[in-house]
């Protein structure tokens, strides 16, 4: 109890003893509350398993780093330091608020630490959060209403604006900070009449301002105040408390367990069902995701914690180009869903498809898996995962877009989705000019080699690429590696296979690519694709060490058996496009930029958006044979990018990139202007060698038009 004023319970309101109200609110709150959290649950225990209970350690430290530490909301500035402005004030207001429970109960009670000088110090320190929460919120609402951020709006395709729901959500906040503040104002103001305590220290604070404007009320009248305010801020804490799971503030519970479960390994895609081994897959009725409850319990728990901030529509490449996706509502549409169909009284669930109710199959195409919705998520909410599984799903139902059929086939019957011969998959090695500055071995069980060089399917068979493949047999041969290459016993690595959703034709490619790998002997495999680093990295369990070829023109560098000819002096300017399977997915950003800074004269600017902020070209694999609705290409968005950074050539290191960025180099009007190169193609030019490489100046001679400014 708080000195020099009865307690709340202690004092009538309403013709009500104080006590009675005391145990009626308290009772009423947490069995509403508990109530409306256990029907939040049902989904979640009707959905598919996902074991997530494994490290420990390392899911505290995701919790210490990302949730209390609040790691990814200075991504975006102004939003981002509210945001931990406020989280810091909860934190802080969470212990008061129990002590302020507490204090309603009959007695001298006082939960431990809240008398004393730590009390009074803890006083100070949450009279001013609670003002810093009050005043967050005002600006938050202030925010919301006049300068209205892009990312907050709501195309009408996905229905309503929520600019309202959130309005009403700060506006609760500030009014319980208010009722918290006024509560302490009426206490203090007692005390000083009654000379029980020195003046309140918390000058201009919310509580000391609404404590001087009480500064003539009467004792009865601030005890009876006293018994109201407490009961008024009881009621607002439990209204919030049991309305917040009808929104976008469920996250505010969600949260902590959400980033405490988040996926541990990057890249990874999960497996068709978890407990089910893929020896026992023949065995599944359905594959993928149909229905809701088809989802994971994570999964959902995802969708409640989504805050609704837009931070990853706004970074999400098809959201910026027009296409029918954007993640963020992919969340809210389930979360919704979820609500609707599992309701607080009544029936719950319907068992009805996903696609064609609340998801369209264009949206679920349109993803090309680049991670950048994930990687800007504060709550750490996934998505490629979920977009994999509900591609499983439709491809389990026979709804596989028509332009996927063909290359789908001929992956099935020659490995790869051009259709080509097997036995011209090593063509790219055999021609006459290359074969003079260096030799490329096939290697199998009885003829091996160290490492592998895996060329993956674009490489071996698309006229243009095969120029990287070049390029790094070179370079390899440089670094003396003892190296070959699988050639006709090669297949796709099925990267894009199985983020397409085709688990079975995924494995059979995997089984045959491990099979041959292993019988070759090889100690480790380079690659100069991003998405076969991937595959082999992650999907293929238990493998071999992997590196992209970067990473070894780098080690080259660093120990001094790679030097590089200093870059003709013509002006021109690079810029390094991060390819989302080389940066975001497996965090290589420093290697390719290190080559680069190697180069002798020349010069690299980065383009606003790089590093964990890259911008997807388009997206490689199948989605070269996929064609959304949008409304500009990818790529056509990225070389603006690199033109507005001042760059005329764009350095990447995947030939899927090369693929979209050639492409949109002349769509935009660029050609003459801009060119592309693959980082393996350009190391191969630069190296310094005792007699030059005949074709190292193939495809990458940059035109001298092409210089900036010219
Ligand atoms: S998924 Fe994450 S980034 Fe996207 S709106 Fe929800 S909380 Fe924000
Ligand atoms: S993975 Fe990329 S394309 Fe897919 S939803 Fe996320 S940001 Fe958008």
């Amino acid at each position: 109890m708080v000195e020099g004023i009865q307690s709340a319970a202690q004092i009538p309101a309403w013709l009500v003893p104080g006590q009675t109200l005391f145990v009626v609110v308290h009772i009423l709150g947490v069995a509403c509350f508990g109530y409306i959290v256990a029907r939040r649950l049902v989904p979640l225990v009707r959905a598919q398993q996902d074991p997530r209970f494994d490290q420990p350690f390392a899911r505290l430290g995701k919790v210490l780093k990302f949730w209390l530490g609040q790691w990814k909301h200075p991504r975006y500035k102004t939003a981002g330091i509210l945001h931990i402005i406020f989280f810091a004030g909860f934190i802080l207001l969470a212990f008061r608020a129990f002590a302020v429970l507490a204090l309603g109960a009959p007695g001298n009670f006082a939960l431990p630490g809240q008398l004393g000088r730590i009390g009074h110090a803890y006083g100070i320190v949450t009279d001013y959060a609670a003002t810093v929460v009050f005043l967050c919120m005002i600006f938050a609402i202030v925010r919301r209403l006049v300068f209205k951020p892009a990312r907050y709006a709501v195309p009408a395709r996905y229905g309503k604006a929520h600019t309202a729901d959130a309005i009403f959500l700060l506006a609760l906040i500030a009014i319980l900070m208010l009722a918290d503040s006024l509560f302490e104002a009426v206490n203090a103001a007692a005390r000083e009449q009654q000379a029980l305590a020195v003046e309140m220290a918390t000058v201009l604070s919310l509580p000391w301002l609404l404590k001087s404007a009480l500064a003539s009320a009467s004792l009865p009248t601030l005890t009876s105040l006293s018994a109201q305010a407490y009961l008024f801020q009881q009621a607002v804490f439990y209204f919030l408390l049991c309305y917040r799971p009808f929104g976008i503030q469920f996250h505010v519970e969600t949260s902590l367990f959400n980033v405490y479960f988040a996926k541990l390994n990057k890249g990874t895609v999960k497996p068709v069902r978890w407990g089910v081994g893929e020896e026992h897959l023949d065995q599944v009725k359905s594959f993928g995701v149909k229905t809701f409850e088809d989802f994971t319990w994570k999964h959902m728990l995802d969708f409640y914690s989504c805050a609704d901030c837009g931070r990853c529509s706004d970074n999400c490449p098809a959201n910026a180009v027009g296409r029918p996706l954007s993640p963020r509502f992919i969340s809210i549409k389930a979360r919704n869903y979820a609500f609707q169909h599992y309701p607080m009284f009544g029936r719950t669930g319907n068992g009805k498809p996903l696609i064609g109710s609340i998801y369209s199959d264009d949206e679920i195409w349109s993803c090309t898996t680049c991670g950048a919705c994930e990687e800007e998520c504060p709550l750490l909410v996934e998505y490629i995962d979920k977009i994999v599984d509900l591609r499983r799903g439709m491809i389990d139902t026979g709804n596989v877009p028509q332009s996927l059929q063909k290359p789908l086939k001929a992956l099935e019957s020659r490995g790869n989705p051009y259709g080509k011969m097997e036995k011209k998959r090593a063509d790219w090695a055999n021609g006459k000019d290359f074969q003079q500055t260096c030799r490329v071995r096939t290697i199998d069980n009885k003829n091996g080699a160290d490492t592998l060089y895996f060329v993956d399917s674009i490489t071996s068979y698309d006229d243009r690429m095969q120029s990287i493949g070049r390029a790094t047999a070179r370079i390899l041969e440089h670094a003396g590696e003892n190296f070959g290459i699988l050639g006709a016993a090669e297949k796709d690595s099925g990267h894009e296979v199985r983020r397409f959703g085709e688990e079975t034709l995924f494995t059979a490619l995997r089984d045959h690519n491990s099979d041959a790998i292993l019988a070759c002997g090889a100690k480790q495999i380079v690659t100069a694709d991003p998405h076969a680093y991937n595959a082999l990295k992650h999907d293929y369990k238990d493998f071999l060490p992997v590196e992209h070829i970067c990473q070894v023109i780098a080690r080259g560098v660093k120990s001094g058996k790679i030097k590089f000819n200093p870059v003709e002096a013509n002006g021109n300017v690079y810029t390094y496009h991060d390819p989302c399977y080389l940066g975001r997915h497996n965090q290589i950003y420093d290697a390719p930029r290190e080559v680069l800074d190697a180069i002798p004269g020349l010069k690299r600017v980065e383009m606003s958006r790089s590093r964990d902020r890259s911008f997807c070209c388009g997206g490689g694999g199948l989605m070269l044979f996929y064609e959304p609705k949008e409304d500009q290409r990818m790529g056509v968005k990225r070389v603006q990018m690199a033109a507005e950074a001042g760059a005329n050539v764009i350095v990447t290191a995947c030939p899927f990139c090369m693929v979209n960025i050639e492409d949109a180099i002349k769509v935009a009007g660029l050609e003459g202007k801009m060119t592309a190169i693959d980082l393996a193609e350009l190391a191969d030019r630069q190296i310094a060698r005792k007699s030059p490489a005949v074709e190292a100046t193939e495809v990458v001679a940059i035109p001298q038009e092409c210089v900036m400014g010219r």
